[in-house]
């Protein structure tokens, strides 16, 4: 269970559900780990539970104001030494038809997902640069590979981290920084727990595998992109779908 140990990582969105399990899955592999969410109470829950020895610590952030994540960065590497890896998380919907979706729904979801993931992985690639060395994880979406209906801004958001995972990687791979994104498909959590009834039956009938994926299930892949294990793996999307959409 070392796979990432000594290594500093910062997970936004690391309250709850995907991002949570990664960090205490990072937590797990010897990893100490800044958890970063707009609740910053919670943050400060769930990192306590995860490593009250100070190998999890919290910090209030939105992942879309740029001095905020600026900070962010500075202070995994003030708290651990560097900064060695950084998973993208922070997430939120807004669904809507596109003819009943308000253009500021379509822009916060744009917002959070893409230019947040924008201004972490531009952040983190600093300093990675610097170190020679660092791994950054994207977390996007199947539904930016096939489009949902109802999920235009959601849709288009994570189609774009794709694109941005595959740019930035060429930038920084000759620096020693990997970046590498990861698609998952129907998980439980509060994002999905918050859908109709009938409309989770009816994802459910298109995995494959019969079942809903588990935040564990997705922070093994992304653990796997963090690590050593992957070293010569960037600008990858990984899905983690229990094979829909394939
Ligand atoms: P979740 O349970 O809703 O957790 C998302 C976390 O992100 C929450 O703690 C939320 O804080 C935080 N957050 C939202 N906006 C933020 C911002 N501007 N700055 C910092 N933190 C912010 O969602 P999840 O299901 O774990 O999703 C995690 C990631 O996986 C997202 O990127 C999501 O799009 C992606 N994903 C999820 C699924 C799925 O089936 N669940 C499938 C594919 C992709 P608050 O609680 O304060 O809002």
């Amino acid at each position: 269970m070392t796979l990432v140990q000594g290594r500093a990582a910062v997970v936004t969105g690391a309250a709850r559900g995907i991002g949570r399990a990664i960090a205490a899955k990072l937590v797990e592999h010897g990893a100490r780990v800044v958890l970063a969410d707009l609740d910053a109470d919670a943050a400060a829950a769930t990192a306590a539970e995860l490593g009250g020895d100070g190998t999890a610590v919290a910090v209030g952030c939105d992942v879309t104001d740029p001095d905020g994540v600026d900070a962010l960065v500075r202070r995994c590497v003030d708290e651990f030494g560097a900064l060695d890896v950084l998973v993208n998380n922070a997430g939120i919907t807004r669904d809507a038809t596109m003819r009943k979706m308000p253009l500021d729904a379509f822009r916060e979801v744009i917002d959070v997902h893409l230019t947040g993931t924008w201004l972490g992985t531009k952040a983190a690639s600093a300093v990675m640069r610097e170190q020679g060395h660092g791994a950054i994880v994207n977390i996007s979406s199947i539904s930016g590979k096939v489009g949902n209906l109802g999920q235009t801004n959601y849709s288009a958001a994570k189609a774009g981290i794709v694109g941005l995972t595959k740019a930035a990687a060429k930038e920084v791979a000759h620096a020693g920084v990997r970046i590498n994104a990861v698609q998952p498909g129907i998980i439980r959590t509060a994002m999905t727990e918050a859908m109709r009834e009938d409309v989770w039956e009816a994802k459910l009938a298109e995995v494959p595998m019969g079942r809903a994926g588990e935040p564990e299930e997705v922070a093994d892949v992304v653990l796997f992109l963090a690590s050593d294990l992957s070293s010569y793996l960037t600008g990858t999307v990984t899905e983690v779908t229990g094979g829909r959409y394939m």
